[in-house]
């Protein structure tokens, strides 16, 4: 067997442990392969053993890697979206993870409108407050989906988060948990028309972790296709 190939079997056993210990239902959790940087040849072998969710951090890549894999596959942008590249993605992509200001869910709502569609979004917190990284800070979050709630073309389907880099997955429970905290009192609050059922949270240093903290969308890259190479 190929890496790629027993890599899958390991994650989803792991998948499967971490259901069983938080008394959830396997189909409750969707694995996102993320493929960026790899080829479509790994996206194809992939593919071959059962993977059906990618994930990529651009639209470019995206693009192209769309163009190559025609079959019925699906595709969610996780990373750091530019305004001027949103219009590439009505259509391409089933979720854009990475909604974190005004200007680009404006963008959005407008490019899917054109398109006559409703695309499912999440809004992005950066929940450990780290400089490095995108995202709302935990206590914008809520006005933020209330500022967006009434985009006609726009489902705000819940909250992502990309915790911090650590050997250590327990130290991210924190922000999991309070993840699904800001979840729940978003729904309290019913400020969206239906209420929000997707938290994306979990990598492969922590997606067990945060699974157990409720994550219905893990992104695993490394994980699944190894290391990967931003030189070549
Ligand atoms: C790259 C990336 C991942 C996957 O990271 P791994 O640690 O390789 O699993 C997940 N989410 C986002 C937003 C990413 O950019």
């Amino acid at each position: 067997m190929s890496n790629i190939t027993e890599n899958l079997d390991e994650v989803e056993k792991k998948i499967q442990a971490a259901c069983d210990r938080a008394k959830r239902p396997r189909e409750s959790v969707t694995l996102i392969a993320v493929s960026k940087t790899k080829p479509v040849s790994d996206i194809r072998e992939a593919m071959s053993h059962g993977a059906t969710v990618f994930g990529e951090n651009k639209v470019q890549e995206l693009r192209d890697k769309t163009s190559q894999i025609t079959e019925d596959v699906h595709w969610h942008m996780i990373g750091h979206l530019q305004n001027n590249k949103v219009k590439y993605l009505p259509g391409m992509v089933d979720m854009i993870h990475s909604v974190d200001n005004l200007k680009l869910a404006q963008e959005i709502e407008k490019q899917a409108a054109k398109h006559d569609i409703v695309m499912d979004i999440l809004c992005e917190v950066n929940m450990a407050g780290e400089d490095t990284k995108f995202g709302l800070a935990p206590s914008e979050c809520i006005s933020f989906i209330e500022s967006i709630k009434d985009f006609e073309h726009l489902r705000i389907r819940g909250l992502m988060t990309i915790a911090p880099y650590t050997e250590d997955p327990e130290s991210n429970r924190q922000y999991f948990r309070g993840l699904k905290e800001l979840l729940n009192k978003a729904n309290e609050m019913k400020l969206t028309k239906e209420p929000m059922d997707t938290l994306s949270m979990g990598m492969t240093g922590d997606y067990e972790v945060a699974i157990e903290e409720g994550a219905t969308l893990v992104r695993v890259g490394t994980g699944i296709f190894g290391e990967r190479n931003y030189a070549i």
